[in-house]
C-alpha cells in the first residue's frame, strides 16, 4: 500500500531516466526530511531566495542565484530579464514586449519545445544557421558569423542550449556576446553531471544558466536552478517574487535585490506562475550539497551496480545480448543496453510488454528502432534491481 494506492494510482519502475511525465526520479530520503522540516516554519520567502543564491554562487562559480518550479520557469525568468533588466514598468508590460528590445537569437539547429519559455516571457526567436542534414551539402552547422550578422539593437539576448555536441563552442557565442553587451542565457537543465558542469558554463562566459533541479541533481521535481550576473538575477527575481507589500514597508535583502538601482517597486511580475515554494527551496539546497558531496565516481559507482545487478538475470539468454555503455566514463551516466536479436520490432514489443507488468517498468524506447531495449539506472530504487531483472529476462525470454 503505498499514498498512491490509496487514490487508485500504481507506482511504476522509471528505467527511462529523469522524464518528467514518469514523474522524474525518487528523492533521497535526506531531501524530503528538508522539505518537511521546511513545510513546519514560515519564513520571508525574499530572504529565503538570497540565501539560496549565495549558496548557488558558491556551487556555480556565478555571481547570484535564485530559485524557480524548474528550467523552463527558470528560463522564462531568463528571458524577461534580459527584456525587462530592471525597469519596472516593462516588467508589468510583459509579455508584451513592444518596445523593449525583444528578440533572442537562437541557433536553428537547437530549437527545441523547451524553447516555449523564452516566448512566454514575451521575446520573438530569431534563428541563425541552416543545419542541413538532408540534402547532402550541408557539412557545417551555424557558425559565429552567422550569431553575430543576427544582432541588432532590437537583440535582448542569445539563447544557447548546452549540449556535448552543440556547434559553434559556447566560448565562440560568449566572446560574440561580449563584444556586442548581449547577454547569453544557456539552457543546461540536462547538463548534470559531470559535476564539473555546474561552474562550467558560468567560466566559459554565460550570462544566466538553468539548470533542473528535478533531473540528476536528485531535488524536488518541481524546482529549477538560475545562476548568473547579478543584475539580471536580481531582475528575474524581481519578476518572480510575491511584492503585494507596501512601498514603505518593503525592505528586500540587499545582496539579493538593490532597491537603490529601481525607479519604482515593481508589482507581481510574469514569472509569478512559476512560483517555487519554502519546501522546493529547501530541498532544492539540500540535493545541491548531497549532489556536491556524493561526487561524479561514487554517483556512478552507484548507478553501475544497479546495471550490473539487473544485467546477471541475462546472462545466457539467446534472444538477446547485453552491455553497460559508460561503464568506464565516471563523469558520465552508465546505461545498460540489450541487444535483441531476432525480428526487428522485438525491442518494441519487450518494451511494451514491461509496461504492460505488475509493476510496469518503463525502459528508454529511443533506440527501439535498432532493437534495442535501454535501462537507464537513475531513477530507479536500488531495490527496484531484482524485480527489473527479472521482468526483462521473462519478457526477452516470452516476446518472439
Ligand atoms: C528537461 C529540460 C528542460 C526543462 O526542465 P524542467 O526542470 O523540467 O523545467 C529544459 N530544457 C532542456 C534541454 C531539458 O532537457
Amino acid at each position: 500500500m503505498t499514498i498512491y494506492t490509496t487514490i487508485g494510482v500504481t507506482p511504476i519502475i522509471n528505467a527511462k531516466g529523469p522524464a518528467t511525465r514518469l514523474s522524474g526520479g525518487i528523492m533521497r530520503p535526506e531531501v524530503a526530511a528538508a522539505m518537511v522540516e521546511a513545510s513546519r516554519h514560515c519564513v520571508d520567502m525574499a530572504e529565503l531566495q538570497a540565501a539560496a543564491s549565495l549558496e548557488i554562487a558558491k556551487a556555480t562559480g556565478a555571481e547570484a542565484g535564485y530559485i524557480a518550479s524548474g528550467a523552463s520557469a527558470c528560463l522564462l525568468l531568463a528571458a524577461a530579464a534580459c527584456m525587462a533588466g530592471l525597469d519596472p514598468g516593462r516588467m508589468a508590460r510583459l509579455p508584451d514586449a513592444t518596445g523593449m528590445r525583444n528578440e533572442v537569437i537562437m541557433i536553428r539547429s537547437q530549437r527545441n519545445f523547451y524553447d516555449h519559455a523564452i516566448r512566454a516571457a514575451g521575446a520573438r526567436i530569431i534563428e541563425v544557421g541552416l543545419p542541413d542534414r538532408y540534402s547532402g551539402a550541408g557539412v557545417r552547422d551555424a557558425e559565429g558569423w552567422e550569431i553575430e550578422d543576427a544582432i541588432s539593437e532590437r537583440t535582448a539576448a542569445i539563447f544557447y542550449v548546452a549540449d556535448t555536441a552543440a556547434q559553434p563552442p559556447l566560448p565562440v557565442v560568449t566572446a560574440i556576446a561580449g563584444r556586442h553587451k548581449i547577454p547569453v542565457i544557456v539552457d543546461a537543465a540536462a547538463q548534470l553531471p559531470p559535476q564539473a558542469n555546474l561552474k562550467r558554463f558560468i567560466a566559459e562566459g554565460a550570462d544566466l544558466v538553468a539548470f533542473s533541479g528535478g533531473k540528476l541533481l536528485g531535488g524536488p521535481q518541481a524546482s529549477g536552478i538560475l545562476c548568473g550576473r547579478r543584475d539580471l538575477v536580481m531582475s528575474a527575481a524581481l519578476q518572480h517574487l510575491d511584492l503585494d507589500i507596501y512601498e514603505d514597508m518593503w525592505q528586500p535583502p540587499k545582496s539579493l535585490i538593490d532597491k537603490r538601482k529601481l525607479k519604482g517597486t515593481p508589482q507581481h511580475g510574469i514569472g509569478r506562475s512559476c512560483k517555487a515554494g519554502k519546501e522546493e527551496i529547501v530541498g532544492l539546497l539540500t540535493a545541491l550539497r548531497l549532489f556536491i558531496a556524493e561526487g561524479d565516481a561514487t554517483r556512478h559507482r552507484r548507478w553501475k551496480a544497479l546495471l550490473e545487478t539487473i544485467a546477471r538475470d541475462l546472462t545466457g539468454l539467446k534472444t538477446a545480448s547485453f552491455t553497460i555503455e559508460g561503464g568506464e566514463y565516471v563523469h558520465g551516466i552508465p546505461l545498460l543496453i540489450v541487444q535483441c536479436h531476432g525480428k526487428p520490432d522485438r525491442a518494441t514489443k519487450v518494451i511494451k510488454h514491461l509496461i504492460a507488468g505488475k509493476p510496469a517498468i518503463h525502459a528508454d524506447p529511443f533506440w527501439r528502432a535498432q532493437n534495442r531495449v535501454v535501462i537507464n539506472p537513475v531513477c530507479m530504487a536500488a531495490e527496484d534491481a531484482g524485480a527489473v531483472g527479472k521482468a526483462l529476462r521473462a519478457a526477452l525470454a516470452r516476446v518472439s
